[in-house]
């Protein structure tokens, strides 16, 4: 099928950053492109031919909106699979493959998946409610400190807890939820492996993500990851292994901690285009969102390799800030060499929404990781 300056078209389901990101490739190849969204004023729809107001998790809106393209893909996991399934069914391409979305969106199946293919992963057990969670605690077949996660739907860390006593269990989602042993990791890594068709793959450098203490979101990443390269060939391996065992086709960002022994577990994966790999528009040459377009067209892969090395730090809504969207001395860190912010277009700032990014690319890392903090001190992302 050629997608190129003809009437083939490619739906996404979602327009945020990702889908926004995602259509600068298609845009520079001249590629039809359809959005669904939920929200009128979306990141990804100015970019896009077609945008389209709706629910991705209702049946008909997605079974409709898929029904008007040649092939379909997804920048959020949280869609309606029963619709994926017929589309599929009448022959509408899918990638990511709703199979893997539907393992994917239940954290309590994806832990089940790594288990089951002998991927490591910290051991975990899967509740139908807090209530027989705490009764596993009370009979002491659970005990602290675990992480509690809500089984479905979480996203950005939300509907994620560390649990280290009674007390913490008290603010919990009453729901279907899993507690997975808690990993004291010394660092986490992201591997991003681009996979088409045939089972052609290319793998992006391993980065190294810093969290933000309180937010649990990601507030530096880090390419290349400083550690040993026994350490970098083990996570690519790892990362390699579990993209064959998904079979997917298009991108799979595979996070993982490094244990302070050591020790390489897989904690989640993402079918699509990650906030890890923002940096690579930067400093790769193929970035993440053209490559996932070349996968999904069944195209040959881009070279994954750095160009540079550089640190991406997330733009987050500044605490205690609600409402219009003012980005603070953007001309003074666009004054700094190798400094490119990208800015989303969402109208509204709320504490820790991610609103854009920026990347730094510079020769020496260390200089990069410098300059990122920097930019961190000097950007601000407040209310009107
Ligand atoms: P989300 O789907 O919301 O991104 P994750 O499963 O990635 O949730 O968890 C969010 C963060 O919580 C992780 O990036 C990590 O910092 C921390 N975390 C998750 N699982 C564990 C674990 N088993 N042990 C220690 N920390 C964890």
């Amino acid at each position: 099928m050629n997608f190129f300056s003809t009437n083939k078209k490619l739906g996404i389901l979602g327009g945020g950053q990702l889908g926004k990101m995602l259509l600068y490739s298609t845009r520079k190849w001249d590629i039809r492109t359809f959005v669904l969204d939920p929200n009128y004023e979306a990141p990804a729809k100015l970019a896009c031919d077609v945008f389209i107001q709706g629910d991705l998790t209702d049946y008909q809106t997605v079974l409709d909106f898929g029904k008007k393209v040649d092939i379909l893909t997804i920048e959020i996991e949280n869609i309606n699979i029963k619709a994926l399934y017929k589309l599929k069914k009448e022959g509408v391409k899918i990638f990511p493959q709703p199979e893997i979305i539907e393992i994917i969106q239940n954290k309590s199946s994806q832990k089940e998946f790594y288990i089951k293919n002998n991927i490591p992963t910290s051991n975990y057990k899967s509740f139908s409610n807090l209530e027989t969670l705490k009764n596993a605690i009370a009979k002491g077949s659970l005990s602290f400190p675990f992480v509690w996660k809500a089984s479905e739907m979480g996203y950005d860390g939300y509907g994620v807890s560390v649990i280290k006593k009674n007390k913490d269990l008290e603010n919990l989602l009453d729901c279907d939820c899993i507690a997975e042993d808690f990993v004291p990791f010394k660092n986490e890594l992201s591997v991003i492996i681009a996979r088409r068709e045939q089972g052609e793959t290319q793998a992006y450098p391993v980065v190294e993500m810093e969290f933000h203490p309180t937010a649990n979101q990601v507030e530096y990443v880090i390419c290349p990851a400083r550690i040993s390269s026994e350490i970098k060939l083990r996570a690519k391996k790892i990362a390699l292994e579990v993209s064959k065992k998904y079979k997917h086709i298009g991108l799979l960002a595979v996070e993982m901690f490094l244990t302070e022994t050591g020790e390489i577990l897989v904690n989640e994966v993402a079918p699509r285009p990650h906030n890890s790999g923002h940096l690579t528009i930067e400093s790769s040459y193929t970035n993440q969102f053209e490559q996932h377009i070349r996968a999904i067209l069944n195209l040959p892969l881009g070279d994954s390799g750095n160009k540079v090395s550089g640190v991406m730090v997330n733009l987050v809504g500044k605490e205690n800030h609600n409402g219009p969207v003012v980005y603070k001395n953007i001309d003074q860190i666009l004054a700094i060499n190798g400094v490119t912010p990208h800015i989303y277009g969402k109208k509204q700032t709320r504490p820790f929404r991610k609103m854009g990014h920026v990347s730094i690319v510079n020769k020496s890392l260390d200089k990069a990781r410098q300059i990122a903090e920097e930019v961190k001190s000097i950007i601000e992302v407040i209310s009107e």
